[in-house]
C-alpha cells in the first residue's frame, strides 16, 4: 500500500465496534472487517440477487454480487490514487448492497410500500441491519461487529426521522456532516460502475443500441475515439473498448476533482474530513455528463417496457408474499415467527430481503400455486 494521506482513515485509531474485541492479528482491523463481509450469508446471496435483470434472464448480465466486487476495484483504485486507506473502501463497497431485497429497485419500491406504516423500508438502512443484527454466525454478538468506519460507509443515506435512533451513526445525517472520504469514495465508485455496466448490459441485451446511446456524449465521445484507433471494430470489442474508457475516463477526472478538493480544503486528519463538505467528487463537466447518461438510461433502460414487465410481476410477487404473511403469520419459517413476535412487520421485511431473487419466486410457487409443488 502506498503512504497513507494524514486524513485518511486508519485501522489504529478506529472509532471501534459495538462490542468490544481484541485487535486482530497479522491484519488490520478494516481487513477483518472485509473478511467477515465475505464469509458472511448475505454476500454469498449477491450471487442471485438482481441489479438489473432478473438472474434467470440471462448467465452474463451483472449480479449484485459481480456489481460489488467492480465497485471495489474501481474504488480501491481511486483510494490508492489519493492516498486513502485500500482496505476500508473494499470493506464498504463489497458490504453496501447486503441489504437489497430480490429484484433490484421495483423490489424495494414494494417492500417499502409494503412496509409503509411500519417504519417503510430502506435497502441502505437494511444493508446496516444486516451486518449490524440479522448475521448470526458469532458467539458473542449479533451481526458481525464491524467498525465505526464501515458501518459508517455501509450507511450511504438516511432520513431525518430515522437518524436519531441511529446514534453516533445517524448524528451526521442530522448536522449535515460528511462521512470518511473511503465512504465518499465507495459511494462514487458504486456510480461509476453502475453508470457503466448498465451500459453494457443494456446493449448486450439488445434493449438499447449503440446508435440510441451516442446522444450521451460521455459514451459517444469514447465511441469516436475507439472508431478513429480501430476503425473495423464492432460488436462486443467495440463496445468493450468502448466501455473500458468511459470507466477510465471518470475515475481521472475523479481523482483530479479530488486532489483539486482536498488541497484546497486541507483537512488535517478525518475529524476535519467529517466537518468539510464532501471532497471526492467529479468535475462540474462530468457531472454534467454523468447526468446526461443517467437521464438516457432511465428513459430508454429501466423503463423500456421489457424491463417494466418484469419489474411488475417482480412488484407482485414481493407484495402477495408480504400480504400473506401478514394474514397469516404460521406460514413463516419458525426463525421468524419467533421474531415476528416484536415487530411482525419487520419481520416479514427481514424474511422477504433476504432473499434471492429465485428463492423468492420458489416461496411465491409454494405460498400460491395450487399444483403439487415442494414444500
Ligand atoms: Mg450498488
Amino acid at each position: 500500500m502506498l503512504e497513507l494521506a494524514p486524513y485518511a482513515a486508519q485501522p489504529e485509531r478506529t472509532r471501534g465496534r459495538r462490542h468490544q474485541e481484541p485487535p486482530p492479528l497479522g491484519r488490520n482491523e478494516f481487513q477483518r472487517d472485509r473478511d467477515r463481509i465475505i464469509h458472511s450469508t448475505a454476500f454469498r446471496r449477491l450471487e442471485y440477487k438482481t441489479q438489473v435483470f432478473v438472474n434467470h434472464e440471462g448467465d452474463l448480465f451483472r449480479t449484485r454480487l459481480t456489481h460489488s466486487l467492480e465497485v471495489a476495484q474501481i474504488g480501491r483504485g481511486i483510494a490508492r490514487n489519493l492516498g486513502l486507506h485500500e482496505d476500508l473502501v473494499e470493506a464498504i463497497a463489497l458490504a453496501h448492497d447486503l441489504g437489497h431485497t430480490p429484484f433490484g429497485h421495483a423490489g424495494q419500491d414494494a417492500l417499502n410500500e409494503c412496509m409503509r406504516g411500519h417504519g417503510g423500508f430502506e435497502h441502505n438502512l437494511q444493508s446496516l441491519r444486516v451486518v449490524d443484527e440479522l448475521e448470526q454466525k458469532y458467539a458473542g454478538f449479533d451481526g458481525l461487529n464491524l467498525t465505526f468506519e464501515t458501518r459508517e460507509g455501509i450507511l450511504k443515506h438516511c432520513s431525518r426521522d430515522n437518524a436519531p435512533s441511529l446514534g453516533e451513526l445517524g448524528a451526521r445525517f442530522l448536522h449535515g456532516h460528511s462521512p470518511s472520504l473511503e465512504a465518499q469514495v465507495a459511494n462514487l465508485a458504486d456510480e461509476i460502475a453502475y453508470n457503466n455496466h448498465d451500459v453494457d448490459d443494456g446493449l448486450r441485451s439488445g434493449l438499447i443500441s449503440i446508435e440510441q446511446l451516442s446522444q450521451a456524449s460521455l459514451f459517444s465521445r469514447q465511441l469516436e475515439e475507439v472508431r478513429r484507433l480501430y476503425p473495423v471494430l464492432s460488436g462486443r470489442r467495440l463496445i468493450h473498448e468502448t466501455v473500458r474508457r468511459m470507466i477510465n475516463t471518470l475515475v481521472v477526472d475523479l481523482c483530479r476533482q479530488s486532489e483539486c478538493n482536498i488541497a484546497e480544503s486541507a483537512p488535517i486528519d478525518i475529524d476535519a474530513v467529517r466537518t468539510a463538505e464532501p471532497l471526492i467528487a467529479f468535475s462540474s463537466a462530468m457531472q454534467q455528463e454523468q447526468r446526461e447518461l443517467k437521464r438516457f438510461l432511465h428513459a430508454n433502460l429501466y423503463r423500456h417496457y421489457r424491463v417494466n414487465r418484469m419489474s411488475s410481476k417482480a412488484g407482485r410477487i414481493i407484495r402477495e408474499l408480504f400480504h400473506a404473511f401478514i394474514e397469516d403469520v404460521t406460514l413463516l419459517p419458525d426463525e421468524f415467527q419467533a421474531r415476528a413476535k416484536d415487530s411482525r412487520a419487520r419481520a416479514i421485511a427481514d424474511y422477504i430481503a433476504g432473499m434471492t431473487d429465485r428463492y423468492a419466486i420458489l416461496e411465491h410457487r409454494r405460498l400460491f400455486a395450487i399444483e403439487d409443488q415442494p414444500l
